[in-house]
């Protein structure tokens, strides 16, 4: 993400309520979201139920709107296909067996927005593929415990280049995760690997809000966007994992606003 140099804002108590509720309402769609996928489900269908139950709610959408390099986005998902990374566009593709699908959400509800997203396999899937995702996953609650008072914002990218990348893994670098607030991305950029520049030497500190997203390959790092102007695909083709929570730094360590399960998805669905 393209993020304009702004200042890094820290959420009092009164933000962090309200975090908090659009955090849950993004958990709890998605967790709906992802129950419905299956062979025969269209990424539209997916989109509809999010949009319908984003507005039901008294949110509001929000990826619709957001600048493209061709044209805004339209709709209230991203959807992304094996080797689609992140980005992908809902359409009338019914999933099938063996597919996994990333789906990346965001709500404004009360001036505040919440962001995470998760893979979720298609029927049976190989092997491969199920590691896949549970590296990810894993490695972004990796990043996760990092998100504590007086560490370093190179700690929680570092934490996931170090899990995946010793899997023989590869961490995309061209997107990253982001502070977020009242806009869906502000400053910091959160890459998934340690970095010199940028703020990657930040402390962080008690109320900074960061959504942290792990983009995984089984092949190499390199990625493309398509001629649709959004869509980012890995360039050999192979397949990707994308999970995304928003977090807050507290006291006493990382509040995931967006989590609703107990635990992370995977285990729960005893993947
Ligand atoms: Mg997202
Ligand atoms: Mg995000």
């Amino acid at each position: 993400m393209r993020i304009r140099r702004d200042r890094i804002t820290r959420k009092s108590a009164a933000e962090l309520d309200k975090m908090r509720r659009v955090g849950q309402l993004v958990g709890e769609i998605l967790r709906d979201v992802r129950q419905m996928v299956g062979p025969g489900v269209t990424t539209l269908d997916l989109d509809r139920v999010a949009e319908e139950k984003t507005r039901a709610a008294g949110g509001i959408p929000a990826f619709i709107g957001v600048p493209g390099l061709r044209s805004p986005y339209r709709h209230s998902l991203c959807t992304s296909i094996n080797e689609e990374v992140v980005h992908g566009i809902p359409s009338s593709r019914k999933l099938v067996d063996g597919d996994v699908v990333g789906i990346d959400f965001g709500i404004v509800l009360d001036g505040y927005v919440g962001d995470s997203a998760v893979t979720v396999p298609v029927g049976e899937i190989s092997d491969d593929v199920k590691k896949l995702l549970k590296a990810t996953e894993e490695s972004l609650f990796r990043a996760i415990d990092q998100m504590r008072p007086g560490n370093r914002l190179n700690d929680v990218g570092g934490a996931v280049e170090d899990y995946v990348e010793a899997l023989g893994y590869t961490v995309v670098r061209e997107f990253c995760g982001h502070g977020i607030g009242r806009k869906m991305h502000e400053p910091p950029q959160v890459p998934n690997y340690r970095s010199r520049g940028g703020d990657s030497n930040l402390i962080l500190r008690e109320g900074l809000v960061l959504a942290i997203e792990p983009m995984v390959n089984l092949g190499g790092a390199e990625v493309l966007t398509r001629s649709d102007g959004w869509t980012v695909a890995t360039v050999d083709g192979r397949p990707s994992a994308h999970f995304e929570h928003t977090i807050a730094v507290t006291e006493n360590g990382p509040e995931v606003l967006t989590l609703v399960d107990q635990t992370n998805y995977l285990t729960t669905a005893g993947l």
